[in-house]
């Protein structure tokens, strides 16, 4: 076997791996055969593109990749380390923007390759250069756009700027004006390829990325980070028609595609017009409401919300962000069981956007050890909050705000959310009156069946704990209690 038939055996059985990887991540129990698929692909992968380039190019260079990935990895792993599981969102915002600048370098070195070299030298054949042009061009333009797309998201997912949408004077216009010049400027670079041209792209790719993420407000960044998946695999894969290898088009097209599979899904659960969306918010009109209150709250202690608790047939926790933040699900999973060895009924309602990543609640509460039977998604357990006695709302929010039902004028009207206000009672954990991520006041707060428990939520929940345990010690033993009633 020559080493290029063994080469793209490695790249197809690399591209199988990574089909079994996606296919794995699609469900709970697969999901760490799911990522163990995706390692050996990308291990596969990388030996496999080493070994061939080190056929053509010098021992040298060779060192030089070794060492940039010995680098690269070693940061990597660091990070992974380090990273919170809250700061996963924003990770991966500055993991796409990698992607796009790869691609964006990838561009310019293929421009610049064939304008010193010429096309003989570099096997491209004068017919197909219109093409190769017409490939640097579309591969810069991705590129950008995700480059300065994913540093806006990651600017806005760390709180480092405001979620708010930007609402420049006729951005629609802006938007497809930006998309008719892209137009306009690859029929021209394509019949006369020349450097101003490649800086006008690249200007203009970076900065419409940076006005479609801009203009997209709080409550659909999660349909933006899935996006921008999406958009670095197209990147990744125009990157892999300028370095002809096909590993890399097939790969970026799995991303690509998935990418806008998962934010076609989510615009779905939010109610959300998925090409409005990916337009950076087309048509969408600038939203009112703020963080006013809106009324008067009322307070409840631990040890009031425990007695509650224990007199309670049924009880559904919705978790939020909050959850994560404070890492509270350790003492959610520890008084669910204590509250199911009572004869609670005990369920959890996962809105499909709670938290700051598709999945991030069902890790969490997996990771704490809560059964999966009693994790429900929103629509399979929204029918049944009017039957529930009390709902402990854990550190949500935006998931459970009314005003996306009963306010047109919110800027998160009409995405669906949990209906936590239908049940008898509801206990809201969070530290203030904060709004959410969304930048909304919730009325749920205002209630007259809410009542407030502040604090870090890790630390309300372990104060209930204590109260319940509390309650236990004095309340006599079954056997005692029994011979008090027949005494
Ligand atoms: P929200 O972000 O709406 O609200 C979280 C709440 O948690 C805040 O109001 C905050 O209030 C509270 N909180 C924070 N820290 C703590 C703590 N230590 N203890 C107790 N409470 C705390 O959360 P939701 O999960 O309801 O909604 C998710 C939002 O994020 C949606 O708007 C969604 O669109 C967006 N989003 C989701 C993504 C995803 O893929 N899931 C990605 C990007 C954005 P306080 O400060 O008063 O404590």
């Amino acid at each position: 076997m020559t080493s290029t038939t063994a080469s793209h055996a490695a790249d197809l059985v690399a591209a199988l791996l990574f089909i079994l990887s996606l296919a794995g991540l699609s469900q709970h129990r697969t999901s760490r055969a799911g990522v163990a698929y995706g390692i050996a692909g990308m291990a596969l992968a990388l030996v496999a593109t080493i070994v061939v380039a080190a056929q053509s190019i010098s021992a040298g260079a060779v060192a030089l990749i070794v060492l940039a990935m010995a680098l690269g990895a070693a940061i990597g792993l660091w990070r992974a380390r380090r990273v919170e599981m809250t700061q996963m969102p924003e990770l991966i915002a500055v993991l796409h923007s990698f992607v796009g600048l790869a691609a964006v370098l990838v561009g310019w070195n293929s421009y610049l390759e064939v304008e010193s070299h010429g096309s003989a030298q570099t096997r491209i054949g004068a017919d197909l250069l219109g093409i190769h042009h017409a490939e640097v061009f579309i591969g810069i333009f991705i590129g950008a756009v995700t480059f300065t797309g994913s540093i806006v998201a990651f600017l806005k997912l760390s709180g480092r700027t405001n979620s708010r949408p930007l609402m420049l004077p006729g951005k629609n216009g802006l938007n497809l004006g930006a998309l008719a010049a892209f137009v306009a400027l690859t029929v021209w670079f394509t019949a006369g390829p020349n450097l101003p041209l490649m800086v006008a792209v690249t200007v203009l790719a970076l900065a419409l990325g940076w006005h479609l993420v801009a203009s997209i407000g709080g409550g659909d960044m999660p349909v933006v980070v899935s996006m921008l998946n999406s958009y670095s695999g197209w990147a990744a894969a125009a990157a892999g028609f300028l370095l002809n290898n096909n590993l890399l088009i097939v790969t970026g097209a799995l991303v690509g595609s998935s990418g806008a599979y998962l934010s076609y899904i989510m615009c779905k659960a939010m109610n959300r017009s998925f090409l409005s969306v990916i337009a950076g918010g087309f048509g969408i009109e600038a939203p009112k409401g703020g963080e006013e209150e809106q009324g008067e709250h009322r307070e409840i202690r631990a040890v009031e919300a425990a007695e509650l608790l224990e007199q309670a047939r049924s009880v559904i926790i919705t978790p939020g962000y909050g959850m994560a933040v404070a890492q509270a699900q350790h003492p959610v999973a520890e008084l669910t069981r204590r509250l199911r060895e009572r004869g609670v009924e005990v369920r959890f309602g996962v809105h499909p956007v709670a938290g700051r990543l598709p999945g991030h609640m069902n890790v969490l509460l997996a990771e704490a050890k809560v059964p999966y039977d009693i994790v429900l998604e929103m629509d399979e357990i929204n029918d049944d909050f009017a039957e529930t006695s009390v709902v402990l709302v854990i550190g949500a929010n935006d998931t459970v705000n009314p005003a996306a039902m009963d306010d047109p004028s919110s800027p998160i009207a009409g995405m669906p959310v949990l209906r936590v206000w239908e049940a008898e009672q509801v206990i809201v954990f969070k530290r203030s009156m904060a709004s959410g991520y969304a930048g909304v006041q919730n009325p749920l707060f205002f209630r007259e069946n809410s009542s407030m428990l502040f604090g870090d939520a890790e630390q309300s929940v372990s104060d209930i704990l204590r109260a319940l345990d509390a309650d236990g010690r004095r309340e006599p033993a079954p056997s005692a209690r029994q011979a008090t009633v027949a005494g």
